[in-house]
């Protein structure tokens, strides 16, 4: 039997990157998995790959812009599978640029996505997992929450309030069973990144690893915190980023 045999998955931003990789190996251990996004064309073909693994997938089409439609979300989740056992908060934005070019309408997207979505998610799901005394949630944050770089303080600043959640739930939820952990990845080659270009290069050459870290790599990550291997992990923000904040 494997890993996640039985248990249902909901992915946030699993059309796209790390989050559709993570959907992939969390199928490939046998869950049932929930993949959200926006872009329906790109959710039917993560489905398609998850059923071609021989397990089972939906795509659940998301805004994920207001505390109502992630309780949508879940509903939609709870409706298909009838409980969320592991919950990967993945969909992110990550926009760069000087402080005092940004918007507010820019800093609230930034917040509404990276912290908003996963804070009500958490509130709408953590509860029932924590009442049937078991679940894992992974949160995923980025290298820059943990130093200060230059254009990155909007992004950087939402995902350090992830980094500090994560901490918080595991306090919560963790004596309940409800493990919840972190992974925090460096320069990592996606469709969101792809318009970066060489600077994914340069940003990925600081760490020992020196080179951008694949999907996979960080869904490998957020499976091990999400399965049986981790049962004794509860509120790390394990960095997966080639090195780069240990030097
Ligand atoms: P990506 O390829 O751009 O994918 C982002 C995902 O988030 C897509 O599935 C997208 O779905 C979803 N999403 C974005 N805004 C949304 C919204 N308003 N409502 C619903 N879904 C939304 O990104 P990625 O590079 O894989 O990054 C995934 C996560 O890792 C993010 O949290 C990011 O901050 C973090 N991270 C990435 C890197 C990196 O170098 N790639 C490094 C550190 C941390 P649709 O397009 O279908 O709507």
């Amino acid at each position: 039997m494997s890993e996640l045999s039985g248990l249902s998955a909901l992915v946030t931003g699993g059309t796209s990157g790390i989050g559709r990789a993570t959907a992939l190996e969390l199928a490939r251990r046998g869950a049932r998995v929930a993949v959200a996004g926006r872009d329906a064309e790109r959710g039917k073909r993560v489905v398609a790959e998850i059923e071609k693994l021989g397990a089972t997938g939906i795509f659940i089409p998301t805004e994920l812009s207001d505390a109502a439609s992630v309780r949508s979300l879940a509903g939609a989740t709870i409706a298909a599978f009838g409980q969320v056992d592991v919950l990967v908060n993945n969909a992110g934005v990550f926009p760069f640029g000087p402080t005092e070019q940004t918007s507010e309408a820019d800093f609230d997207a930034v917040f509404a996505v990276n912290v908003k979505a996963p804070y009500f998610l958490v509130a709408e799901l953590a509860p029932a997992m924590a009442e049937r005394g078991h679940g894992a949630i992974v949160n995923i944050t980025t290298m820059v929450a943990e130093f200060g770089m230059s254009g990155m303080g909007l992004y950087g600043s939402s995902k350090a309030a992830v980094g500090l959640l994560t901490k918080a739930w595991a306090a919560e939820y963790g004596p309940r069973g409800v493990r919840v952990n972190a992974v925090s990845p460096g320069p990592t080659r996606t469709e969101g990144t792809a318009g970066m270009g060489e600077g994914l290069d340069q940003l990925a050459a600081a760490a020992p690893a020196g080179r951008p870290g694949t999907p996979e790599e960080i869904a490998e990550a957020i499976a091990f915190l999400a399965g049986k291997q981790a049962t004794f992990v509860h509120g790390v923000v394990l960095p997966v980023d080639g090195g780069r904040v240990a030097v």
